[in-house]
């Protein structure tokens, strides 16, 4: 069989001379010490970091490198970690040297993609970061409906090139989201109840297993592999491509958001609830209680993707709730509606989220939700994101995805600037969200924060729990790959 390099249009000449072996070597690193993965310290030869080192493409960062604090940040502020080591990866050839420096050093090894973990599992304190900022790229397929992405790219970029040619797969609604992580754990987003969940969308993984070999993950081959990695996290390897299936989508919808004073909520929410069956899966609106300006109100954020004149209709239906205090809904390009929360959201600010699934929203929780967020401080924001639709024709076990069949995904997140006050901050929300707890079963692993204990996850994996665990035994035996929505290796 031939063997192909690929190379991408604007590989430069330094970056082919690395590949043939021409890295540059830290000088006299001397001696590195790091946290392995039972916690323990570890130290590392000076000699074995300058060999990996030199055989990585890309950098190997350690504290003191210009370029190491700037690397090391991730989305949530709240996660100021120091890595012992950050292998800045440049293809599959550079994961698998780190998977198998990681390995034989049982070092504390956390995977980063987007960087966008609520909970901080993208980093770590004293192990390694394996770095896949650099592998960014997206190659679709016109003629397959394939999109083919490197587990370095965000949202925003496979979002861009599959609009360019009149398709779209599902993604989150933040388009600085890592795709990778997203999809490993599910992805929900503002196509999917049309198309389902990211997951559901992924025809194949390219994966380095715990033991440093590569695999490729679909329905004709390693097909248990692909089940896992639908919805499993990262807990079998480090994926380093996904094939996307795409569909047909006009790149012009019909979004924008609604609002209203708070008084209105109750109306708001209900309509939301008893009109949602009878909506067509191209129609996706996320109810939210917010802050706008220092006033209190509800909102409902609007994205159709269908035929244009059926979605007037539909927003004529909303508008109808009440008379809405602002409205900018409008024909816009579905990629704008995608970054409209971006600044929002922003890297590097302070996050704190709880959620859960509502399997029925009644009218005592509408008024309980009510009470517990007009209490809140302006922090706080409340949504209710639909997950029927297309959501509900995958069975429960047919991915490792667990959670479907609920109505609403649930969410109470809480953002602030700067360092100060966390502590008050995040035990408001908790207080806030024992009182909701009670009417949510199961939560969205991707979105579980820091407090969640390792327990709840598994329990949450529900009756895919004895099938993951079996497949961690086969690709992971030893828990490297810790740092996620883990299980453990079947005995
Ligand atoms: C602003 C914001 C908006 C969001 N919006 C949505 C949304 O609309 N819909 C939705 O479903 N979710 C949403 N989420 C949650 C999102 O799905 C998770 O935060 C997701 O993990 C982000 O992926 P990432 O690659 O950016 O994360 P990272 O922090 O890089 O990784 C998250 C986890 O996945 C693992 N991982 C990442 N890449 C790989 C890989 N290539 N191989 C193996 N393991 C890997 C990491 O080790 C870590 O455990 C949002 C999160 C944020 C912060």
């Amino acid at each position: 069989m031939k063997r192909r390099v690929f190379l991408a249009a604007g590989t430069s000449l330094a970056a082919c001379a690395a590949l043939r072996g021409w890295t540059a070597v830290p000088p006299g690193v001397g001696d590195v010490a790091a946290r392995s993965l039972d916690d323990a310290d570890v130290n590392l030869p000076g000699k074995s970091v300058e060999d990996f080192a030199a055989r990585l493409r890309g950098e190997l960062l350690l504290a003191g490198d210009p370029a190491y604090d700037a690397r090391r940040r991730v989305w949530n502020g709240l996660f100021d970690r120091r890595p012992a080591l950050i292998a800045c990866c440049t293809g599959t050839a550079d994961v698998r040297h780190a998977v198998d420096f990681a390995r034989e050093h049982k070092l504390l090894t956390a995977v980063r993609a987007g960087g966008h973990s609520i909970s901080g599992k993208s980093t770590c304190e004293g192990g390694i970061v394996i770095d896949l900022q650099s592998m960014r790229g997206v190659r679709v397929e016109p003629e397959s409906s394939r999109a083919y992405v490197e587990a370095g790219s965000l949202l925003g970029e496979l979002d861009h090139e599959s609009a360019a040619f009149g398709l779209a797969t599902t993604s989150g609604i933040v388009a600085h989201t890592g795709a990778a992580g997203l999809t490993l754990g599910g992805g929900f987003g503002r196509l999917g109840r049309r198309f389902g969940l990211s997951c559901d969308n992924a025809l194949a993984f390219d994966v380095v297993t715990a033991d440093g070999h590569f695999v490729r993950a679909a329905e004709d081959q390693n097909a248990d592999l692909l089940w896992g990695l639908r919805g499993g996290g990262g807990n079998f390897g480090v994926v380093t491509a996904i094939e996307y299936r795409l569909h047909r989508m006009d790149p012009m919808i019909l979004g924008g958001y609604l609002m209203w004073p708070i008084d209105k909520a109750r109306d708001v929410l209900r309509f939301h609830r008893d009109s949602l069956a009878g909506w067509p899966p191209e129609l996706w609106v996320e109810a939210a209680l917010v802050w706008s300006e220092g006033v209190p109100m509800v909102a409902y954020e609007v994205c159709w993707s269908g035929e244009p004149s059926a979605g007037e209709r539909h927003l004529a239906s909303l508008r109808a709730v009440a008379k809405p205090a602002f409205d900018d809904v409008a024909a816009l390009r579905y990629t704008t509606m995608q970054a409209s929360l971006d600044e929002s959201l922003a890297n590097g600010k302070y996050y704190y989220v709880k959620n859960g699934f509502l399997d029925s929203l009644s009218d005592d929780s509408i008024d309980r939700v009510l009470d517990v967020f007009q209490r809140a401080p302006e922090e706080f924001l409340l949504f209710f994101d639909p997950t029927d639709g297309a959501y509900h024709d995958v069975a429960s076990d047919a991915t490792a995805f667990p959670n479907r069949g609920a109505l609403y995904w649930m969410g109470l997140v809480a953002k602030w600037p700067t360092p100060e006050g966390a502590d008050e901050k995040i035990a408001r929300i908790r207080a806030a969200w024992k009182e909701l707890a009670p009417l949510a079963s199961g939560f969205y692993t991707n979105l579980a924060d820091a407090d969640e204990p390792l327990a709840a996850y598994r329990e949450n994996y529900g009756g895919n729990l004895e099938r993951l665990m079996e497949l961690k035994a086969k690709y992971d035996p030893m828990n490297l790959f810790r740092l996620n929505a883990n299980v453990l290796p079947k005995s």
